[in-house]
């Protein structure tokens, strides 16, 4: 009998996280999410799409992060979620695993990024899912297909606070929400976002403490002005600030 790859079970320290953060999710869940951690590693020797390599700290700082999301998606009502710069997979990929009846899309502008993320999506026959390969400045314009389409749209690891605000909130239906997984530097990073909030006419309306980091939910309480998202690059080049 071989072996099982070394992703395919959670450690028992995430079983144990998971259950003290309330977090429920099927067995065959986290058969799922076992076999992305093995595509990502195996994909991760040709491309750079994580530093994060051993199994544990995988299931830790990919999984439990990602799914640190769950309880406020499970507390409002959420049928579209948008991961933007997605890259490996996280959060969307667990997410829709772990929540089949949302439509998924996952955004990154990085070609063979956006393939991987199509062969994670037919590898799990995850029919939920749809890969957008294009940059947030140009999918979320104005007139553009998913510009106010989406009612949450979530994100990892792009870019500080105030940046992401122009990136994600176009995308958002008006009353949609932005979860933006954060660290210890949330409260910095809200401090900074006064004028990109102001311009994009969304208010922060909550800050969580997850057990690996901090989830910044901001709410988008209007339209958002045409101008908005500048053209590509320029929302990271030139921060809305002031
Ligand atoms: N969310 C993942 C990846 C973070 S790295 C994680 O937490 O592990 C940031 C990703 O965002 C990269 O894959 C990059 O290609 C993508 N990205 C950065 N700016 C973008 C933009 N303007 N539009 C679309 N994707 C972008």
């Amino acid at each position: 009998m071989s072996a099982l790859p070394p992703f395919a079970a959670p450690p028992g320290s995430f079983l144990e996280a998971a259950a003290k953060a309330g977090l429920e999710f099927e067995p065959s869940d986290l058969e799922r999410i076992g076999r992305w951690l093995g595509l990502l590693e195996a994909a991760n020797r040709r491309m750079n799409l994580t530093r994060i390599t051993d199994p544990e700290s995988a299931w830790h700082r990919h999984v439990l992060d990602s799914l640190s999301l769950l309880p406020i998606l499970h507390s409002i009502t959420c049928t579209s979620l948008l991961d933007l710069g997605s890259g490996g997979g996280a959060p969307g990929l667990p997410l829709a695993i772990t929540c089949p009846g949302v439509a998924v899309g996952l955004v990154d502008s990085v070609g063979k990024k956006a393939r991987f993320l199509e062969a994670c999506a037919s590898e799990l026959a995850l029919h939920n899912v749809r890969v957008l390969n294009g940059r947030a400045e140009d999918l979320a314009a104005d007139g553009a297909p998913e510009r106010a389409a989406w009612d949450v749209v979530c994100a990892r690891a792009v870019g500080r606070l105030p940046v992401l605000l122009e990136l994600s909130v176009p995308f958002l239906v008006e009353g949609g929400l932005l979860l933006a997984i954060k660290g210890a530097q949330a409260s910095v990073e809200i401090e900074e976002s006064r004028a990109a909030l102001h311009a994009l006419h969304a208010r922060v309306i909550d800050t969580i403490a997850t057990p690996t980091g901090t989830i910044v939910v901001v709410e988008k309480a209007r339209k958002t002005p045409r101008k908005y998202p500048r053209k590509a690059g320029e929302p990271a080049r030139n921060p809305l600030a002031g």
